[in-house]
């Protein structure tokens, strides 16, 4: 019981009966956090405008015996911008989906924080190409949640590797050319070196790679297929970006 001070973006809300909000923020210090947000449906209410999607604040909570409440919040960006843009729209409920289905409530992980704050700010500034800042945010989540790849040394043989042409999803790694290639994905060596790119390069150098749309195509089907295979769900704005990319 108390109060928790953090700062965090609003990953989802739900209107919640009347006048209130439900609320999922992922904050720096506690991971996840679902709370109530009392009046905050209502535009007059101090908490409403802190408590729209992709909101980025400090907040203070009470945590009671039962769900936390949502008391205060202060305003550091509110990237409505990330809004009022279809694609921007659709890479950021991804990315806030990505946090919801890969975190615990209240399982605080400072690198994966840091990487998300980062992705929104990259979002809303136009600089890149969101497919592949998305890609290298997949990345890092990886990473950052126990689940990374393995691009420097074959996962079987432990082989340094100087490219590869096969990933393996059970082992999640570069395979090299000796060993069995098994429960796997098949990849250009070109899109193998980008992937071992975007993993290792900071989110705000992603810019200088440029992929074909083949590659682009070959890295999504190995990260998506991770994903979907080691979180609590499938991430449902996978078809919607799909649906855009075909559009
Ligand atoms: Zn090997």
């Amino acid at each position: 019981m108390g109060l928790l001070k953090t700062s965090g973006i609003i990953i989802k809300s739900l209107d919640y009966k009347e006048n209130d909000k439900l609320v999922w923020i992922y904050t720096e210090k506690f991971g996840k956090i679902s709370a109530i947000a009392k009046g905050a449906k209502r535009s007059k209410n101090n908490l409403f405008s802190v408590t729209l999607p992709l909101c980025y604040g400090d907040y203070l909570f009470f945590k009671g015996k039962g769900m936390c409440r949502l008391s205060e919040g202060k305003l550091r960006n509110s990237f409505q911008g990330l809004l009022n843009n279809l694609e921007k729209l659709t890479y950021s409920s991804y990315l806030c989906e990505l946090i919801d289905i890969s975190t615990e409530d209240e399982d605080a992980n400072y690198e994966l924080y840091k990487q998300f704050v980062t992705a929104i700010y990259l979002l809303d500034t136009d600089a890149l190409d969101y497919e592949l800042l998305t890609r290298a945010f997949e990345l890092k989540l990886l990473r950052a949640t126990g689940y990374g790849l393995d691009f420097g040394n074959c996962v079987f043989c432990k082989k340094k590797l100087q490219t590869s042409n096969y990933i393996s999803l059970s082992y999640h790694g570069g395979v090299c050319e000796n060993c069995p290639k098994e429960h796997g994905i098949y990849l250009s060596k070109g899109s193998f070196n980008a992937l071992r790119f975007l993993n290792n390069t900071t989110l705000d150098k992603v810019y200088r790679v440029s992929l074909t749309d083949e590659m682009k195509e070959e890295i999504f089907k190995i990260t998506s297929s991770i994903i979907s295979s080691n979180y609590t769900r499938r991430p449902k704005s996978l078809d919607m970006l799909k649906f855009i990319k075909e559009w």
